[in-house]
């Protein structure tokens, strides 16, 4: 997330997750942050999948309910969670081709041994 703005209001829409989101207008009062300011930064969210909003009217008055995306949210993890996998080395090993077939023996290989046992300890993140 960019600004310190959106961050606020990414944690307010996820805290309101359970009573169905936030209506955006209460969240302006929340923040101290004017309409124009705080539109901004929502547009932000919902153009990076991080929130959705709805239109009600609320008090008489048109305006959204911010709510919470979890389902993007796991897939930015699932991107997030696919980089420990382009750190092995044989992606980027000139022997990979000829790996197994000879001298090279992945059984024996003191890179790939060393990557497994340092992501084994970290858990694999
Ligand atoms: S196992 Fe070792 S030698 Fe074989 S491709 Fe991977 S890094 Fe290269």
């Amino acid at each position: 997330m960019k600004s310190e703005l959106e961050k606020r209001i990414f944690e307010i829409v996820k805290e309101r997750s359970k009573e169905g989101g936030v209506i955006q207008s209460e969240l302006w009062s929340i923040l101290g942050v004017d309409n124009r300011e705080g539109s901004k930064a929502v547009l932000s969210l919902v153009r990076k999948g991080l929130i959705r909003r709805e239109q009600v009217v609320y008090k008489g008055r048109k305006t959204y309910r911010l709510i919470y995306s979890p389902e993007v949210r796991e897939k930015l993890s699932l991107k997030v969670n696919l980089n420990p996998v382009m750190e092995i080395p044989c992606f980027t090993c000139r022997e990979l081709y000829r790996c197994g077939l000879g001298y090279y023996n992945p059984y024996k290989c003191n890179l790939l041994s060393r990557y497994i046992s340092l992501n084994a300890e970290s858990g694999g993140s």
